[in-house]
């Protein structure tokens, strides 16, 4: 294999506290060591050890490449005019994700496939180096089983989402909807799928209906995670923590049982600020949850209606400045939040025997993501050991 020692880092995120300061183990003056698709060696630059290959970083940082957790990114159509109407003080009737599903239905196999690529080209260049997306705008076995197969194309992290909402066309048997999610639908979406997902809430599913779903899932290979607890208090959380689910997804409504329990499990937090910012709602309360040894992630929920970033650097200047975490925090839970809500060790760290993926910022120091707000500070995204953007 090829080396490539990259050097001259003036600060290097490693997030491993062995290597360097603190939770994000932060090297100054550090040189990375690449071996093919690898990490082979993280440290100060004086001691690196010899490469075949040498890149010069001029003192920017170096991070791990972002781990977003939490995306829907097979879709089609456009919900400018209920986005627009929301932020103008407008009352708007449209179906809000029927909208979506309708759209989603009547386009080609290639138009979502396309409208994939396009997201994870732009999550890309703003240091995105490993994403998880759903299916959850098809609702019928065929459409669910397309969305995913689109999907899995893109990434390996896919998430079967048929319990999204119940589907219109089974508005007035939920029940028979959820036999459908978890029998024919089911048999259909999980060769495609790692995980199975449902929205925890009212007016979706309620506690009952997403433990069935969850369990049938887990029944069948599937590894559960939770839309939970983001419009109102709820059975969700729990529900994540009882089943061993690797997230539990917008917790934005919590009792202090819910907090205990995710301190008490492995259940990752993942909080979705770009979802509160573009529906105006109350933020998640990160600090409550990083105080009592939660761990937290940070994702974009990237969708067509309530959050449509694909941004994790916006992400985490909202989760600083909104959800009074710090700068580190924020960080870390950006990359090594993501992959612990992923259960992955191979991705969000620069560390030895990880995934050479990394970001380089135009900029000294990892506090200007949020330092430096809206402004494009990634100048180089490396995946695999190949700079890619
Ligand atoms: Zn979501």
């Amino acid at each position: 294999m090829t080396t490539t020692v990259i050097t001259n880092i003036g600060s290097l995120v490693t997030n491993d506290p062995a290597l360097g300061e603190g939770p994000l183990g932060l090297v100054g003056n550090a040189a990375l060591v690449l071996d093919g698709e690898t990490v082979a060696w993280a440290g100060p630059a004086v001691r690196a050890p010899a490469a075949d290959h040498r890149v010069d970083a001029a003192g920017r940082a170096v991070l791990p490449g972002f781990v977003d957790s939490h995306s829907h990114l097979v879709f089609a159509g456009d919900r400018t005019a209920e986005f627009n109407a929301r932020m103008s003080g407008r009352p708007y009737e449209a179906g809000g994700i029927r909208t979506t599903v309708a759209a989603t239905r009547a386009a080609t196999d290639a138009e979502l496939s396309a409208n994939v690529a396009r997201y994870t080209r732009e999550a890309l260049r703003q240091g995105t180096t490993t994403f998880e997306t759903k299916s959850g705008y098809g609702l019928t076995v065929e459409d669910e089983a397309r969305a995913l197969r689109i999907a899995a194309e893109h990434t390996d992290e896919v998430t079967y989402l048929g319990a999204h909402i119940v589907a219109p066309d089974h508005a007035d048997d939920p029940a028979a909807y959820v036999d459908l999610v978890t029998g024919p639908m089911l048999d259909a979406c999980a060769p495609y799928a790692r995980w199975i997902d449902v929205f925890c809430e009212k007016g979706a599913f309620d506690g009952d209906q997403a433990r069935a779903i969850l369990t049938a899932g887990k029944a069948k290979g599937l590894l559960p995670r939770i839309h939970a607890n983001q419009l109102s208090y709820g059975p969700g959380v729990q529900l994540a923590v009882e089943l061993d689910a690797a997230s539990a997804d917008h917790c934005t409504h919590l009792t202090d049982a819910d907090v205990d329990a995710l301190a008490s499990g492995d259940t990752v937090a993942t909080l979705l600020p770009g979802a509160e910012f573009s529906t105006r709602a109350a933020w998640p309360d990160a600090r409550r949850l990083l105080d009592a040894g939660v761990t937290v992630a940070l994702s974009t929920d990237c969708n067509p209606g309530s959050s449509f970033t694909s941004s994790m650097p916006f992400c985490v200047a909202l989760a600083v400045r909104d959800m009074r975490m710090t700068p580190d925090e924020a960080v870390w839970s950006a990359t090594a939040g993501g992959a612990a809500a992923l259960r992955r060790t191979d991705v969000g760290r620069l560390t030895p025997g990880a995934r050479a993926d990394l970001t380089v910022l135009d900029a000294p120091s990892h506090v200007h993501l949020a330092y430096r707000p809206g402004v494009p500070l990634v100048a180089e995204v490396w995946r695999r050991g190949v700079r890619v953007a």
